[in-house]
């Protein structure tokens, strides 16, 4: 089998199998070598390294993967590329095909058995339609992680990387800000994808820490308070958590809480820093008991 990466041979592999784009599953399959070089070297990927790529599609990507990591898993949606995969990875022993949605795999469960539950790198062109769900559940699940390497519309990098005060700033800004360092790579034209997309993306890393800088006593509750804060982006925060029965506070609290703190009762999430909503979410989940 060829090596994909260009127009030529993606092309080949998709007429061989008649293959149809279905748009609901986000796919824009990459065509240029030097953007798929350029991934999996900045992924850092090593001999020792258990990856995991999140829909491959033909498998182009992990054809990269596979000639670089110990081992790497792919995890596919659409069961119509599973017969594609098999033909264009043949040559590779060292990889395992999923065919699932990402969301419903147990990736915790998948380090333990093919890394013995070492922290693995995630590697992907991901589809755009659930890129949040995705980043924020590989970080909520803790999943052993030391680094994510994706492709993402640019304008989900943009939040990624934002601090308080931008409109682009929200939960996901927070969910990487608590977990990882983000790190821009590079923007990347449609022209690089088949079919084109209507947006630019941007290959973005994410260094998984250790232990994140910014302390809490329940991430599980700060970020209950976070998605609570950002669901109505336009409210004063008092009213937006009072809002969430999942907060279990009341206006007044989460009012009484912003004076103690020494913050105005009217502030908007949108204004919050990471180490103010760590300072808010502690202080709430204390008083939660006793109003
Ligand atoms: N990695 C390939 C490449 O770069 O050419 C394909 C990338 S394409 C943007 C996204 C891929 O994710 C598609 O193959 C699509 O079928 C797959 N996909 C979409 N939703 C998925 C899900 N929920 N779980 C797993 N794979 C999914």
């Amino acid at each position: 089998m060829a090596t994909l990466g260009n127009p030529a041979n993606t092309g080949e592999v998709l007429r061989k199998y008649n293959f149809s784009f279905q748009k609901k599953f986000g796919q824009n399959f990459l065509i240029d070598e030097h953007i798929l070089e350029k991934i999996v070297d900045v992924a850092e990927i090593g001999d020792d390294d258990c990856v995991l790529e999140i829909g491959p599609g033909i498998g182009t990507m992990t054809q990269y993967l596979c000639e670089r990591a110990r081992h790497v898993i792919v995890v596919e949606i659409d069961k119509s590329l599973i017969p594609i995969l098999e033909d264009t990875l043949s040559e590779y022993e060292n990889v395992t095909i999923i065919n699932n949605d990402i969301l419903k795999v147990d990736i915790k469960a998948l380090t333990e058995e093919y890394n013995s539950g070492r922290p693995i790198k995630v590697v992907a062109n991901l589809p755009y339609y659930i890129t949040t769900p995705i980043i924020m559940g590989l970080f909520e699940n803790h999943v052993p992680l030391e680094s994510i390497t994706v492709m993402v519309q640019k304008e989900v990098a943009d939040r990624m990387q934002v601090g308080p005060g931008s409109k682009d700033y929200g939960a996901l800004s927070l969910s990487v800000a608590y977990y990882a360092k983000a790190v821009p790579v590079c923007v990347v034209s449609p022209n690089c994808f088949m079919p084109r997309p209507n947006v630019s993306s941007e290959v973005i890393r994410l260094d998984v820490y250790r232990e994140s800088p910014v302390k809490t006593d329940s991430e599980d509750y700060l970020f209950k308070i976070i998605r609570a804060s950002f669901r109505q982006r336009r409210k004063q925060l008092a009213n937006s958590l009072a809002n969430a029965p999942e907060t279990g506070v009341s206006r007044e609290t989460v009012q009484e809480t912003l004076r103690e703190m020494g913050i105005r009762e009217d502030v908007r999430g949108e204004s919050f820093t990471l180490e103010q909503f760590a300072a808010l979410s502690d202080r709430l989940l204390k008083k939660r008991g006793n109003q």
